[in-house]
């Protein structure tokens, strides 16, 4: 069964090596994201003879206030990249300057996205899915996938009408919250994910393997089989390789 894990920082795990053997030897489609624009180029080589492993170059937003001299280095990196991630809006700082820069970098990045074109970006919208999906709209000239989304379910229905997808992960399928976003995401707009090493199950680090914990949910929920479950995953997939 072909597994895929669309948002994983395959760079911090103390084991990275392992990990990235592992991806190789069980051909588990990964893109491996980044938080700062200066790591991708060393998280390239780390994974420059690898099949299954894609890298995407990114500033994530609780990042975007410290690593802002980084932005453009980002600007630069991306003709050498399809992958964009991890980047958005993360509004747990009440701070109205960090949000504003926030704001500043992921727009900044949408626009050079657009601008390039043809990008799959993976985005973190935590307390900020509105303004997140606000700022992209609904004709957005690229791939939008949210990455363990968890705001407000109308907000997701109109992101769902926009036509983003969504990588839901094993952190997801044990809170009734995360089961309830589950549940209301299209089929066909569905990918798995692991946001390893920061998801933990069993007391450790999501690897991404661990992707099946989400099969074998999706497949209970979906009344059908864990191989049914892995081919419609694997052909969204497909489809987000081929959207032009
Ligand atoms: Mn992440």
């Amino acid at each position: 069964m072909r597994l895929v894990d669309t948002h994983c920082h395959l760079d911090l795990y103390p084991d990275y090596a392992a990990v990235i053997a592992a991806v190789e030897q069980k051909e588990i489609y990964t893109i491996a994201v980044t938080n700062t624009p200066s790591v991708f180029r060393p998280c390239v080589r780390l994974t420059q003879n690898t099949r299954f492993i894609r890298t995407a170059v990114g500033l994530h937003p609780e990042l975007a206030m410290q690593r802002f001299q980084e932005l453009p280095l980002l600007i630069e990196l991306l003709p050498q990249t399809r992958y964009v991630g991890e980047v958005g809006l993360d509004f747990v700082t009440r701070d109205e300057s960090n949000r504003a820069r926030q704001k500043q970098v992921f727009r900044k990045i949408l626009d050079e996205c657009a601008s390039v074109g043809n990008k799959i970006l993976t985005i973190h919208s935590r307390r900020a899915a509105n303004e997140v999906v606000e700022m992209i709209g609904n004709s957005y000239p690229g791939t939008i996938i949210l990455h363990w989304y968890s705001g407000p379910i109308t907000v997701l229905r109109k992101a769902v009408s926009y036509g983003y997808y969504f990588s839901v992960n094993p952190a997801m399928i044990t809170s009734a919250k995360g089961r309830a976003v589950i549940s209301e995401i299209p089929k066909d707009q569905l990918l798995t994910e692991t946001d390893g090493p920061f998801v933990q199950i069993d007391g450790r680090s999501c690897r991404p393997y661990d992707v099946e914990r989400v099969i074998e949910y999706l497949a209970t929920l979906w009344s059908t089989s864990r191989r049914n479950v892995c081919d419609t995953i694997y052909l969204n997939f497909r489809h987000l390789l081929t959207i032009r």
